[in-house]
């Protein structure tokens, strides 16, 4: 049986297999995935009821594209209270919020532990609420800015409640352009 045959048969690929899914026509690869979800779920789509978070726009780093922090385009910088940031979560989940996605700007005055504790009060005040939070970039500014490897960033926020990562930040990866667009930030 072929890789395709088998997928669509629903068998689990090993490992070798699936490194060759990097190589299939990106066509065939989402009529793949999009006949296994259909097995799975039929015409059921999932979602989650989340809201964002972004508690500072003061960003120690400049990105040309940027029309939401404080140093470039904005004069009003902005950085919001706990109480302000646990007013909101009370508020959606009295709505039926599932999770809290927060994310925002590389503030150097914040503090490590700001963070941690707003984490930590959030998942104490509503365990239920799966929080998702700071990108790969604000990983990288926190752990250059208070000299902690990322493994401690990380296992910090998971400490403190954090259950997942958002995807922001990436922008473009070609090391020409985001030098261009975001010149300082991670890689
Ligand atoms: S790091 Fe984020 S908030 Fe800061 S300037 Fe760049 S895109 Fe904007």
């Amino acid at each position: 049986m072929n890789l395709k045959d088998k997928i669509l048969a629903g068998q689990r690929v090993n490992f070798e297999e699936a490194l060759t899914l990097y190589d299939m026509d990106l066509f065939d690869l989402g009529f793949l995935a999009d006949t296994i979800r259909k097995n799975r779920h039929g015409k059921k789509t999932y979602f989650n009821i989340n809201r964002h978070i972004n508690p500072t726009n003061v960003c120690a780093d400049v990105c040309k594209f940027c029309a939401y922090s404080a140093t470039r385009k904005n004069p009003n910088q902005y950085t919001m209270s706990h109480e302000q940031i646990l007013e909101i979560v009370k508020d959606i989940d009295s709505r039926g919020a599932k999770e809290v996605h927060i994310v925002s700007a590389h503030n150097p005055n914040t503090g490590l532990e700001w963070y941690l504790d707003i984490f930590k009060k959030i998942k104490t005040a509503y365990p239920h609420l799966h929080i998702k939070a700071l990108t790969a970039a604000e990983v990288d500014f926190l752990s250059r800015e208070y000299g902690k490897s990322y493994d401690e960033v990380l296992d910090l926020m998971v400490e403190n409640g954090v259950d997942s990562m958002p995807g922001g930040g990436a922008e473009i990866f070609d090391e020409k352009v985001r030098d261009y667009i975001c010149k300082g930030k991670v890689t």
